[in-house]
């Protein structure tokens, strides 16, 4: 068996005295000194959010501060990890808008599930849900990380309406037509 010895090339003085390397670091120090930052001081500095971006699914209603759900839960049946859990209702007889369908008693979305596909939107009929400029969810317990009803409305707000199918509804019904 032979064996091949491998010369070990003694250190210069330069490398015994680590000034190449520090020179080298400090250079690219100040390199990143000068340039332009590319990151954010988050959570201080907030990241501008570009139209159409897919954040949290929320609920919204329409401009006259109704529900636009109207509980149908296709978006529970075609949400691939199973995060919404609806509960269907009716709207009080008394209501303004006691014309239309239902609405749903709860609606609760697990942000522990969601995955952010934005199906559920994709497939809503009524706009009813949408998902925002909201990407940052946090909480101290697998509950807390359940949006429910009330919560997805106040992440959701009003969105414009340009179907105005209630109001036709109503004229429909007040003229004496079946609405349904
Ligand atoms: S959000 Fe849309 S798809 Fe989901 S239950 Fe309401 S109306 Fe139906
Ligand atoms: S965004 Fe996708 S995963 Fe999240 S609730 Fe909607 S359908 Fe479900």
């Amino acid at each position: 068996m032979s064996f091949k010895t491998v010369e070990r090339k003694p250190l210069t003085l330069a490398e015994r005295t680590y000034i190449p390397q520090i020179l080298g670091g400090m250079k690219t120090t100040f390199k990143h000194l000068v340039k332009p930052k590319e990151t954010l001081e988050y959570p201080e500095a907030r990241p501008a959010i570009l139209p159409g971006y897919r954040g949290v699914p929320t609920l919204v209603m329409d401009p006259n501060g109704r529900e636009k759900c109207v509980s149908c839960q296709l978006c529970e049946f075609v949400c691939p990890p199973k995060a919404i859990r609806i509960k269907p209702g009716e709207i009080a007889a008394e209501s303004t808008n006691a014309h239309v369908e239902k609405a749903p008693e709860e609606f609760d979305i697990d942000m522990l599930r969601c995955i952010y596909c934005g199906l559920c939107q994709e497939v809503c009929p009524e706009e009813a849900i949408w998902l925002q400029n909201v990407f940052s969810v946090s909480g101290y317990s697998r509950d807390e990380m359940v949006n429910n009803k009330q919560r997805l409305y106040e992440l959701g707000g009003t969105l414009p309406d340009q179907h105005f199918k209630w109001d036709k509804k109503k004229a429909a019904e007040e003229a004496g037509n079946d609405a349904h």
